[in-house]
């Protein structure tokens, strides 16, 4: 569902420029750092770069996303990884893909044995979890070649107690989707209605001491129903953050936005302020934000929790409703 294995991966920084990148005063005051491919475990000195990203003075999380075929690989890096984030008292998660059970992830990934490989990387991280991270989880993007078989990837999932997530598959401009659009996204056919009843069935069921992933299933679900879609899920790339390829290059985020500006040339601080840039930032949250459905998460407006508590409570409220009627009927 994306273009970036065919993409020109030239001239790309090794680890000693990046090390430079990441001494722009842009990111003194970063946080959280998410490592996207790609595929991470194709980078041989993965942990290289990390080392750089842990020397920013104020992070506190690190995340990588993995689809988990280099099982060894990648666990390798990741327990050295793991070993550095302790030490700087920094929170490591690791999220591996899987889309579909058995053949359906195969097709999905166009890789023989995708399922095997992923699975078997995961059942290793969720038996050793101390050697490698502080938390995973699993992510599903869900497109029309699993829209048909996510309820049997969610019972087994939770048949293997896996911690699944699921995501709309969007068109994102960093890795190319959007070229592909037409080939994977439910969104503008028939299919939508069933990824519709898919996050209304997961919002449903997923409980209010899980508050941030039941916002994030209803505000997809509310994003499909809508005729004009509108975003009720806050995004930190919209208030805050920057994305960084491998380049040097530096966008508002990764999903809308154009390239502001090489770290090669200017210094972040320069690309990211820069009146024309900021004028450009603005027309992007003014004309992208508000229909996009990115599961990035933020803060959330008022207005927009109030659509989602408001409608919690009338769904309970219509149930407690039935229920009651049910017992008149005995
Ligand atoms: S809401 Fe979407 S378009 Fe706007 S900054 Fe976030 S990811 Fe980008």
């Amino acid at each position: 569902m994306c273009n970036i294995w065919k993409m020109d991966h030239s001239n790309e920084a090794d680890a000693s420029e990046f090390s430079t990148f990441m001494q722009n005063d842009l990111f003194k005051e970063v946080e959280s750092v998410g490592i996207n491919g790609g595929e991470v475990s194709l980078i041989p000195n993965l942990v290289d770069y990390v080392e750089e990203i842990l020397k920013l003075p104020s992070i506190k999380h690190l995340n990588v996303i993995s689809n988990g075929f280099r099982k060894n690989v990648l666990l390798d890096s990741a327990s050295e990884i793991y070993k550095h984030c302790q030490e700087k008292g920094v929170s490591f998660h690791i999220a591996i893909s899987l889309d579909g059970v058995e053949q359906v992830h195969d097709d999905v990934r166009g890789v023989k044995n995708a399922f095997t490989k992923a699975t078997s990387t995961i059942d290793e991280i969720i038996k050793n979890q101390h050697l490698y991270c502080d938390s995973y989880d699993i992510g599903c993007t869900v497109i029309s070649q699993n829209i048909d078989y996510l309820i049997q990837l969610d019972s087994y999932a939770k048949e293997k107690k896996y911690n699944i997530k699921y995501r709309l598959g969007i068109e994102n401009l960093r890795i190319e989707s959007n070229k592909l659009v037409e080939q994977f996204s439910v969104v503008f056919n028939d299919e939508r209605q069933a990824a519709m009843e898919f996050f209304h069935y997961k919002y449903s069921e997923t409980k209010l001491s899980d508050l941030k992933v039941k916002f994030k299933y209803f505000s997809i679900f509310y994003w499909l129903k809508e005729t004009t879609p509108r975003r009720l899920l806050g995004c930190h790339w919209k208030d805050e953050g920057v994305t960084l390829d491998s380049r040097g290059e530096l966008y508002y985020c990764a999903v809308k936005s154009k390239s502001i500006g090489s770290l090669r040339a200017q210094s972040g601080e320069d690309i990211f302020f820069k009146p024309e840039n900021i004028t450009y930032r603005s027309s992007l949250v003014k004309e992208s934000c508000d229909s996009c459905i990115h599961d990035y998460h933020g803060k959330p407006a008022l207005k927009d929790l109030i659509v989602f508590f408001k409608s919690l409570f009338m769904d309970r409220l219509a149930m407690k409703l039935y229920k009651l009627k049910l017992g008149f009927m005995k």
